[in-house]
């Protein structure tokens, strides 16, 4: 049977399928075997596996030759193949001549016996082959043999494919599992990863089916639902876990999404199927069908404690740290807000400034944990005062806010401040110690005092500056006469200011007389101002100067130089001026080493201690620092200075201040001296004193001695020394060497009254 050249394209194919047209270097032990078996079989030394192509043939293997390959034309493989039938040439150089197959001829091959290698439908590959180097015939029986074998070696040839397509396969498969189970494990991982992400995160992905209504959730959704994931909620279902406002604007979201095709965004209280209060966000996008939302698709977040962070954050920006309660910024904030809300209800709005009264005084006797829990109490007991409405605020050290929103009627804050007034009043008790504590208030209302906040501010900070200026302990309303007076305040204290650093501050001098025989005993000295137009200026015209801290430290510490300076002078001259009293302001004597300072003037300027007297008020020996203020008085007395209790009876010094300071002497005020002797109460006051002094052992002065009755009175009930215009006005320096050689002369001291 010939073959046609169709079939030997079907051929070539089939080839091809065995992988084998390629080359024929690659030897291949099974086929070598058979090579050999066939030579063994028909007793030749030589046998070859050949592979015929449309060009060529080539031995796939042999034996007892090298592996070759020969054109076609002159390859027996060819023949076979060609033929398609088993191959018997007896004598090659005398069947086909010496010039047919000339390669083999030169092999010296001399007869050949082949078989074709069929594939299952009969199509030839290639042909099995076994030749010798004499000629040589073989029996048909020899042909039907290496035709068996030829089908032996095809069908190794057969399970070489399949063997390579299995291995192939095998491989392949092998290397596609391999893969795949690569990516499953990335893929596995990359689930891992993200279900921990979205756990971490707390977040989910949703879906909702517009049309029917139905929501479709990720495992992470159900689980920040705290719902199983067997439930299949509807858009209803969904929102009945937030919560009154939140619901009105998930579904006003929703809605618009879906009419206007708009991606949207919200964050929201939610409350758990379990109860639980939690804060969640959704982003979200629609899908559309044509013009139709058909699908909302978002991602639903457990933004719980993000928002729990944010809102400490925020707490701890607008709250004070010790009392907890709303500070500066929050305290602007909403007061900011109420007055916008009272401006829109015609209604009044109170602001109430408070201050803890001796605050500072607190905190350096008693420690600053003490001055804290004054703090803390005063925090809370506003609180309890005020309505749930009101914020109370701390702005300041000891300073605290309200604003009292919904005013009916201004005088509700006076109530209000009544009530703080009496809760704070009680005290506090700490580590085993009560602590007396009271507060100042100033109050502002809109909009009769101010319209926006700095003027509201300012005006409460007027009148809390009168409430303590008229004694602390407190309230009061704004009120415009504080301005003026508190413009005033600022024109002294600017004055006096500049005048310090001007020199124009020094003292002048008054006399004190022995009420005996009007000796002279001493002097007082006294602050004056000289203006710049030469004008001498009594304290009363500069008060606020000598209330204000600053001011009258420096006024006292520049007349104590001044006044010992001079006595320093004096003395050198060889005058005799008896005791120099200075007056002392209740912030100059708590000032750190005053007692220290003044004992160093003395000593500086060679002026014994006991030539010096310090004048202290009722009201020093009252305020806060008692314990400092009598180590002071202490250190000073036992260096030789005396103390004089000045302006007494119009303050609330007791029995007890006299026996606990150190006092020489009671000087007894003015008030009392001046309407002698016709005032029969007066008169009785400076009896009492004067008969309390002496049974205290205390010396008596009376200041504001104007008439010889009442220096005669005043002798008759007791009192040790006088002073007043009847005897001298206090006088300039350059007066007083005149006044000391003169005194005792005849009426002197009544001219220069
Ligand atoms: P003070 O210490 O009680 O001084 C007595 C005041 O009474 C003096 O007023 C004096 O001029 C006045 N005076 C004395 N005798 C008479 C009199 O017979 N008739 C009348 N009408 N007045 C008399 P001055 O100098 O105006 O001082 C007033 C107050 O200013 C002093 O009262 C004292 O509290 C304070 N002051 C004066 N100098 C200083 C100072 O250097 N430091 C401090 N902290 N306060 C001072
Ligand atoms: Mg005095
Ligand atoms: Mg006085």
């Amino acid at each position: 049977m010939n073959l046609s050249r169709l079939d030997d394209t079907s051929r070539l194919s089939e080839l091809e399928n065995f992988n084998v047209v390629y080359g024929y270097g690659e030897r291949d032990g099974r086929f070598e075997r058979i090579c050999r078996t066939v030579c063994n079989i028909f007793h030749t030394p030589l046998a070859a596996f050949v592979l015929v192509d449309h060009q060529k043939s080539w031995t796939k293997a042999a034996y007892g030759m090298e592996m070759c390959e020969f054109p076609r034309e002159c390859s027996f493989g060819a023949l076979i193949v060609e033929s398609n039938e088993c191959l018997n040439i007896p004598d090659v150089a005398r069947d086909l001549g010496a010039c047919a197959f000339p390669q083999v001829a030169e092999g010296g091959i001399r007869a050949v016996l082949g078989a074709p290698l069929r594939v299952g439908g009969g199509l030839p590959l290639g042909a099995l082959l076994v030749a010798d180097r004499r000629p040589r015939t073989f029996s048909s029986h020899d042909m039907k043999l290496i035709q068996l074998v030829a089908d032996i070696g095809m069908d190794q040839m057969m399970l070489h494919r399949v063997t390579m397509n299995y291995e192939r396969r095998a491989e392949i498969s092998r290397k596609q599992a391999e893969k795949l189970k690569s990516q499953q494990t990335v893929l596995k991982r990359k689930d891992r990863m993200f279900d921990q992400v979205s756990r971490m995160a707390r977040v989910g992905g949703w879906e909702l089916d517009v049309r029917s209504s139905q929501v479709l959730w990720s495992d992470q959704v159900y689980r920040i639902h705290e719902l199983p994931s067997t439930v299949r909620p509807t858009l209803d279902d969904a929102m009945q876990y937030y919560p009154g406002k939140a619901r009105d604007l998930v579904t006003d979201v929703v809605n618009k999404a879906v009419e206007q095709a708009e991606p949207f965004e919200f964050e929201v209280p939610f409350i758990t199927a379990a109860g639980n209060e939690r804060w969640v966000k959704s982003i979200g996008d629609v899908e559309r069908d044509g013009d139709q939302v058909v699908r909302l698709i978002g991602t639903f977040q457990d933004v719980t404690e993000q928002k729990t962070r944010e809102r400490y954050i925020e707490h701890i920006a607008t709250h004070d740290d010790l009392t907890g309660l709303p500070n500066r910024k929050l305290f602007q904030h909403r007061m900011k807000a109420a007055i916008e809300r009272a401006g829109q209800n015609g209604q009044c709005l109170g602001l109430m400034l408070v201050d803890v009264d001796h605050f500072k005084s607190i905190n350096d006797t008693l420690g600053h944990e003490t001055g804290d829990a004054v703090l803390k109490s005063f925090a809370a007991k506003l609180t309890s005062c005020v309505r749930q409405e009101d914020t109370v605020a701390r702005i300041g050290g000891d300073e605290f806010a309200i604003v009292l929103p919904d005013l009916k009627r201004p005088a509700l804050a006076g109530e209000v401040a009544e009530r703080i007034h009496r809760s704070v009043c009680s005290g506090i008790h700490h580590d085993g110690e009560d602590v007396m504590t009271s507060a100042s208030m100033g109050i502002a209302v809109y909009p009769g005092d101010g319209c926006n906040q700095k003027e509201l501010l300012k005006k409460a900070d007027i009148a809390l500056y009168e409430a303590k200026n008229a004694g602390r302990s407190r309230f009061a309303f704004f009120d415009p006469g504080m301005e003026i007076l508190l413009s005033e305040r600022h024109r002294v204290l600017n004055a006096i200011s500049q005048a310090i650093s001007e020199r124009q501050i020094f003292p002048y001098y008054q006399a004190l007389v022995r009420a005996s025989d009007h000796k002279l005993e001493g002097f007082e000295a006294l602050v004056r101002w000289r203006k710049p137009d030469g004008q001498v200026v009594p304290p009363g015209f500069f008060q606020a100067a000598l209330d204000d801290k600053d001011l009258s430290c420096e006024i006292g510490h520049l007349m104590a130089v001044s006044a010992i300076k001079q006595m320093a002078e004096w003395s050198r001259a060889g005058l005799d001026y008896g005791v120099v009293s200075l007056n002392i302001s209740s912030d100059q004597i708590r000032t750190e080493g005053f007692a220290e300072t003044l004992l160093d003037l003395l000593e500086q300027n060679q002026i014994p201690p006991g030539s010096l007297c310090v004048e202290i008020t009722e009201g020093v020996l009252l305020s806060k620092d008692r314990a400092k203020i009598a180590a002071a008085l202490v250190l000073l007395s036992e260096n030789g200075v005396q103390i004089d209790l000045d302006d007494f009876g119009t303050g609330y010094a007791s029995l007890t201040h006299l026996r606990e300071f150190r006092v020489d002497r009671i000087k007894i005020d003015r008030s009392f001296i001046s309407v002698l002797p016709d005032d029969a109460e007066s008169l009785a006051i400076v009896r009492a004193i004067i008969s309390l002094a002496k049974n205290l052992n205390k010396h008596v002065v009376a200041e504001g001695v104007e008439t010889a009755d009442q220096a005669r009175l005043l002798h008759e009930l007791g009192c040790d020394s006088l002073q007043g215009y009847l005897f001298s006005k206090p006088i300039a320096t350059e007066a007083i060497p005149d006044l000391i050689t003169g005194w005792g002369e005849e009426e002197l001291w009544v001219k220069t009254a």
